[in-house]
């Protein structure tokens, strides 16, 4: 039932461009598709590439008419509706934008089905991992919600418990926004805090609301949180909620923009950090969801030093073959990105912190610190609901 794991990936998920200057320059994805090769994973996957999700799917999640301006957009991009959150800074338009993004949300739906299908135990989808776009507009480089449309597509398959862990430096509001009443889906975001950071929102106090009380889960991280005080938060909170939560399937957003390079955001997170919680996502997948994982990309503006790297890592972890950290980079890949940026590549799958040791909160904590106060708020704000010691 497992076989192997599943890499989603369409060369033309790269035409997902703003243009000149914008930090989501797409050579990232170019790149790390460049350097899973040159490590040889290939061999270790099924790559797949899907259709692009057509107008029932998006209306899972997105509207009708935002749709819609998001077609409009695209056929003539001179003319985007602003009120969308379209032909913004954030998200200028651009022609094919509709086809793209549908195209990279094809491919996270996808990946949920051969999952939940047992087609693969594991897919992949790092083009993805679009979490601010909002059912009626566009926001934060995002125009449609993978994340969440891969999560509905899965509900609408049956699904009755999903969890999405989301370790982008930006909230998860999209993802949140979009299962903000529903029950039958557990949001758990560890982010940067919304005092010091895009979205602005995020706050512990951000549980969902009805019935689904509770099932929206929110750490809000100091500026500056480094790789000790990152592992210290998620395995505060992410572990025992998803022992209790017991989802069918366990979607992760791995967003590289934690890292201390990013240029948009303050945390202070190494690759190795990162790798750490890509290994403890594919554990909690086989500890608490039968094993059943879609991992996706997400933010990471560190386009030729990190993203690479963390995604990479990400796939070794999915296809059952972590890539060591001492691993030295293939000379090849370092001369396709000097060839494209024209920029020096990064020489090891590392950044030098392996192993990353963490302080494990079952042991104590001190309520005079800024990053246990933080953990205290989500567990004291959330835990209760779900019938757990805060
Ligand atoms: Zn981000």
């Amino acid at each position: 039932m497992s076989g192997r794991a599943q890499l989603m990936w369409d060369e033309a998920v790269t035409e997902y461009d703003f243009g000149p200057g914008h930090p989501m320059d797409p050579v990232r994805l170019t790149l790390t598709r460049k350097l899973i090769g040159a490590l040889g994973l290939d061999r270790e996957v099924h790559a797949v590439a899907a259709r692009p999700a057509g107008e029932s799917t998006l209306r899972l999640v997105h509207r009708a008419d935002y749709i819609e301006a998001v077609k409009a957009a695209s056929a003539d991009p001179g003319a985007a509706d602003t009120s969308y959150g379209l032909g913004t800074l954030d998200d200028p338009a651009f022609r094919g934008m509709h086809e793209v993004s549908a195209l990279i949300a094809g491919q996270s739906v996808a990946a949920a089905e051969a999952v939940w299908h047992g087609e693969a135990l594991h897919a992949v989808n790092f083009a993805g991992g679009l979490h601010h776009a909002m059912p009626g507009a566009a926001s934060g480089f995002c125009v449609y919600n993978d994340a969440a449309l891969a999560i509905a597509r899965l509900l609408e398959l049956g699904a009755e418990r999903v969890a999405y862990v989301d370790v982008d430096v930006h909230h998860g509001d999209g993802v949140q926004a979009a299962f903000w009443e529903d029950p039958r889906v557990l949001t758990i975001s560890l982010h940067e805090h919304p005092r010091t950071l895009f979205p602005q929102t995020g706050w512990p106090q951000e549980t969902g609301a009805g019935d689904a009380e509770g099932s929206a889960v929110n750490v809000a991280l100091p500026a500056g949180t480094g790789d000790a005080g990152w592992l210290r938060a998620f395995h505060a909170v992410v572990p025992e909620l998803l022992a209790d939560f017991r989802p069918q399937v366990l979607v992760t957003q791995h967003g590289a923009d934690t890292h201390f390079e990013d240029p948009l955001a303050h945390l202070a997170v190494s690759l190795d950090a990162q790798r750490a919680v890509q290994l403890a996502c594919h554990d909690l997948a086989h500890t608490c969801a039968g094993g059943k994982w879609v991992a996706l990309g997400g933010g990471g503006y560190a386009v030729v030093d990190v993203v690479p790297r963390s995604w990479t890592h990400l796939v070794g972890i999915a296809a059952g073959r972590p890539v060591e950290p001492e691993t030295v980079i293939p000379q090849s890949w370092r001369q396709e990105v000097y060839a494209r940026t024209r920029r020096v590549g990064p020489l090891r799958m590392t950044d030098g912190r392996w192993p990353v040791a963490w302080a494990d909160w079952e042991a104590g904590y001190d309520p005079a610190n800024r990053l246990d106060q933080s953990i205290l708020a989500t567990r004291r704000a959330v835990f209760p609901l779900r019938g757990l010691l805060a």
